[in-house]
């Protein structure tokens, strides 16, 4: 997880907010009644106080029914999906996999991988914190959260995931989880009933072993020598294939170049609070002063967009 420094904006809004409440003050000649309506300094502050980007997308996911309702829908189909995937032995939903031909994976035991994070496990309540102590992402509160056993499931991923196992299929999770916070995860997830196989290592995490960095394709493929990949589900484009840390255009061309892989072999779940998506808007340049990020943000938008 990654996010941006917006305090010094918030700083920056306090501030005219500051002036602006001075300003009126030195002008006012009457207090205004306590039921008066809020004044345009009182809405500043407002503003200046919720003005976190992320407010609106953790409020659809803690609140809106159709975030519910998404995550249902893609592991329901997740589940029609797996259905199909069992019954054609040359199916695999790794590109990692699929290059090296059917012939070298048909016979391995079935598996699901998915991610943790914003896939089976909601996080949203580390993103409320963050933004109710105008605090931003960072790597010790986030383990700190992680090692609180506190993460609630996706809807629709504790059975999903009970479902695969009832079909014989190995459920494996692929997760940028640090090595250090694995045992937390561990909890967190037999918590809900998840399936977790206590004899093997089904929980792969970042930074366990030398090569297994940031990028999920080392550890994709090295599941690939082990299992037939039937599906990839996740929130990330990492998650299913490589090249997500490139240009928002480079980005579209990848996930043209798969079209078909979406909705069969990958299964997304929604995720607009953060991710490789938004990383792009600024080329992946976390070191960049806040406004100059935000002002690369602007220049994506697009008024004509037509697709
Ligand atoms: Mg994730």
């Amino acid at each position: 997880m990654i996010r941006l420094d917006f305090s010094r904006a918030r700083w920056w809004a306090a501030g005219l907010t500051l002036v602006f409440a001075l300003t009126t003050a030195a002008c006012s000649t009457t207090r205004p009644a306590a039921e008066a309506p809020m004044t345009r300094a009182d809405s500043l502050a407002v503003v200046a106080e919720f003005s976190d980007p992320n407010l609106k997308s953790t409020l659809w996911t803690q609140t809106a029914v159709e975030y519910g309702g998404v995550a249902r829908q893609a592991y329901a189909l997740a589940e029609l999906m797996l259905q199909r995937a069992l019954s054609d032995s040359a199916w695999t939903a790794a590109i990692e996999q699929a290059e090296r031909g059917s012939a070298a994976y048909r016979d391995l035991p079935p598996a699901v991988v998915l991610d943790v994070d914003e896939t089976v496990l909601d996080n949203s309540a580390y993103q409320a914190r963050l933004i109710r102590q105008n605090a931003t992402y960072d790597g010790t509160s986030w383990n700190a959260w992680v090692r609180e056993r506190k993460a609630t499931p996706v809807p629709g991923a504790v059975a999903f995931t009970q479902a695969a196992a009832r079909m014989g299929v190995e459920v494996i999770y692929l997760t940028n989880r640090d090595h250090v916070v694995e045992e937390a995860t561990r909890d967190n997830l037999r918590l809900f009933d998840f399936p977790l196989s206590p004899d093997e290592d089904l929980l792969l995490t970042q930074n366990e072993r030398p090569a297994w960095d940031g990028s999920k394709t080392p550890r994709r493929t090295f599941l690939a020598d082990r299992y037939r990949i039937l599906l990839l589900i996740g929130d990330n484009f990492g998650d299913f294939a490589p090249g997500a840390e490139s240009s928002v255009g480079e980005r579209q061309r990848l996930s043209q170049t798969y079209a078909r892989f979406w909705g069969s072999r990958w299964i997304v779940l929604p995720n607009a609070q953060y991710g490789s998506w938004e990383a792009a808007l600024y080329e992946f340049n976390y070191g960049l002063p806040y406004l100059e990020q935000l002002e690369r943000k602007f220049r994506h938008l697009d008024p004509a967009h037509n697709e």
